[in-house]
């Protein structure tokens, strides 16, 4: 078994049902994806359009194509033909390009609003009151061809494991509190985009539905 199929199998196991692995394949090349497929990995997660387009374009069609990273608005129409989950709408400018091109292609566009739960500065990511007057907008505007399901953020890069659990934490009330403000009714509303290859054990344990793993499964990356 190849080192990606055993890492695979790895995380695996230690996923409950509820827990779906996005694996992030960003920078590695499409036989890396081919070796995951192969023992039944269908989820994959990019962060540059021009890097996730050749690659949907080439590999199985039955694959599902997350964009995990910061989108530009210039992009969207890009991206859209191929994935089927944008994590990381952070703005109501992308989210009414977003909107506006789904349209245009026919699609409806399954979306998460990025919330900043990070210490850092350089994270991207809407604070939760940002996010609930983008939301409300939403509402009120009739975005017909999007569809928001759920919240993801990035947990501050520290080995503080207190530090991330309270960050996981407050993604996880963001959640609810979004939940019971605009989608107590709605049944796509239900995913907690969060946790990567340093931090998905503590992410599971406050509630991840959508694990990101790169590293952890394809190795160090080369920029
Ligand atoms: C690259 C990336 C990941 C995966 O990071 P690893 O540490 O390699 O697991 C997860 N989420 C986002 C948003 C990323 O850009």
């Amino acid at each position: 078994m190849s080192t990606i199929a055993q890492n695979i199998e790895f995380l695996r196991k230690q996923l409950p049902n509820h827990v779906r692995l996005v694996a992030v394949s960003k920078f590695n090349p499409a036989e890396s994806v081919m070796e995951a497929y192969r023992v039944g990995q269908r989820v994959f997660g990019e962060s540059q359009a021009q890097e996730l387009v050749p690659k949907a374009q080439l590999l199985p069609k039955d694959i599902e194509w997350h964009f995990i990273g910061h989108l530009q608005t210039n992009k969207v129409k890009y991206i859209i033909p191929y994935v089927s989950l944008i994590h990381a709408v952070d703005s109501l400018k992308l989210v009414q390009e977003i909107n506006k091109q789904a349209l245009q292609q026919h699609r409806i566009m399954d979306c998460l609003v990025q919330i900043r739960i990070a210490q850092e500065e350089t994270k991207y990511g809407m604070t939760l009151e940002e996010s609930v007057s983008m939301l409300h907008y939403i509402s009120v505007n009739n975005f017909t061809a999007i569809r928001i399901c759920g919240v993801m953020g990035l947990a501050t890069d520290t080995e503080d494991q207190n530090q991330v659990t309270k960050e996981f934490q407050y993604l996880t009330y963001c959640f609810h509190t979004l939940k019971n403000t605009f989608f107590q009714t709605s049944l796509y509303f239900s995913e907690i985009s969060m946790g990567m290859t340093h931090d998905y054990p503590l992410a599971i344990e406050q509630g991840s539905t959508l694990i990101r793993v790169g590293s952890g499964i394809f190795g160090e990356r080369a920029y």
